[in-house]
């Protein structure tokens, strides 16, 4: 069965950046599982996949528009201090989250000034050319569940 629109792939991956570094690997045990064709995943590794079948092992390179798209400058902003907890023990690269309009948002700190925070909304991968090494170990066919909700369900509850 090859890999299109409405079908579950699943694949063992391991995403690098430029130097080579490790940034986010599948579980040896419980490999990535994801509805093709409903933008589940990031475009380019989707428009990658398709029509391969299992057993399918490559290198693919996605450019940042393909990916998690630009790092836009307007996404970096400071914040005054008053408006953080005083026991929050915050450093630069610390993840921090707020409720935004359509669900949490995560924020990186990008530095501690004098008058605040400058925190950063961009998607920590925005701005990177991302190079996975992808397997796929399973094609089948999504059931009318996952169809209708627009995403995979696996053994452990829902996501
Ligand atoms: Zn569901």
């Amino acid at each position: 069965m090859k890999t299109a629109i409405d079908k579950v792939v699943t694949l063992h991956y391991t995403l690098t950046d430029e130097s080579g570094a490790t940034l986010d690997r599948s579980s040896a045990t419980e490999p990535l599982a994801y509805l093709h064709g409903h933008g589940n995943i990031i475009p380019g590794l989707e428009k990658a996949l398709e029509g391969t079948e299992v057993g399918f092992k490559s290198k693919i390179t996605v450019a940042p528009s393909e990916g998690y798209g630009e790092k836009k400058p307007e996404a970096i902003f400071e914040e005054p201090h008053e408006n953080f907890g005083p026991d929050m023990n915050l450093e630069p690269g610390m993840q921090v989250y707020a409720e935004g309009k359509h669900g949490p948002i995560t924020f990186t700190v990008v530095e501690l000034t004098d008058t605040g925070v400058v925190l950063d909304a961009n998607h920590p991968l925005a701005g990177k050319t991302l190079h996975f090494d992808v397997e796929v170990v399973d094609v089948r066919p999504a059931t009318q569940e996952e169809l209708a909700h627009g995403h995979v369900h696996t053994g452990h509850g829902h996501h």
